[in-house]
């Protein structure tokens, strides 16, 4: 489904994505992981459309994207910051999604209700963005993002601002979600029980570079390197 190869960006002359080539297959769920800095945003704006390649090519069923426009590759991304619109309630938010992708008027509202419910959020369509905590906000955000169902969707620390337990209920859910859909997913994490509860296949990044790339089993029993080890915590 989707291929980066050699895919570069600089900012003033330092490159922050390296020549990265990466391959997800239709259904799959990646999870990339990796320090601070070391380009995970980078690399998920620059398959959205939202940030032009350097050198290298993106290509979403083995067309090159470079002349397609973020609104029209098809894939879905959630931003680390999550980016609602203040000035629409809960449901008007998630609602967004869907409408933009041509979804009816009752299959909006039955979306959104199930979404909502999924999140954790049921009966708070109504609710204005502001009156919400950090944690109901990026889970409102991930509500939306999922609502047009985009075939690729990409998710930067979906559950960032999310307490243990939330997150280890929703990684359950959302894995189903996805199977039950048949999204195939690249999401950034900083956690790693995320990442191998979520994925089929972990990235681990290291400055702009792709480190290693296997299951999680696979990474987890034979880190590649020094760095990929320690970033997995085996030294402590
Ligand atoms: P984090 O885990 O903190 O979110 P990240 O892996 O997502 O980090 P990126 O946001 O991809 O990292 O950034 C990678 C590097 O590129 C960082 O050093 C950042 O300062 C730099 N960078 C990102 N965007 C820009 C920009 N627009 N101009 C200049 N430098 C940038
Ligand atoms: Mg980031």
């Amino acid at each position: 489904l989707l291929s980066l190869a050699g895919a570069t960006v600089r900012f003033d002359g330092r490159p922050v994505l390296d020549r990265v080539d990466l391959e997800v297959a239709e259904h799959e769920i990646v999870c990339v992981l990796g320090p601070s800095g070391s380009g995970k945003s980078t690399l998920l704006r620059a398959v959205a459309g939202l940030q032009s390649l350097d050198a290298g090519r993106v290509s979403l069923d083995g067309r090159d994207q470079a002349a397609v426009p973020a609104h029209k590759r098809g894939v879905g991304l959630m931003f680390q910051d999550h980016q609602l619109f203040p000035q629409r309630d809960v449901g008007g938010n998630v609602a967004f999604g869907a409408r933009m992708h041509g979804a009816s008027k009752g299959e909006q509202a039955e979306r959104v209700r199930e979404l909502l419910d999924l999140v954790g959020l049921p009966g708070a369509a109504r609710r204005a963005v502001a009156s919400l905590s950090g944690g109901e906000q990026q889970r409102v955000a991930l509500a939306r993002a999922l609502a047009p169902r985009p075939r690729l969707l990409m998710l930067d620390e979906p559950l960032g601002q999310l307490d243990r337990s939330l997150r280890e209920r929703l990684v359950v859910e959302l894995r189903e979600l996805f199977g039950r859909l048949g999204t195939t997913v690249l999401a950034v994490t900083h956690d790693q029980g995320e990442a191998f509860a979520l994925a089929d296949r972990v990235v681990v990044m290291r400055d702009g570079r792709i480190a290693q790339s296997g299951t999680p089993l696979e990474v987890w029993q034979r880190p590649v390197d020094e760095f990929v080890a320690r970033f997995l915590g085996f030294d402590n």
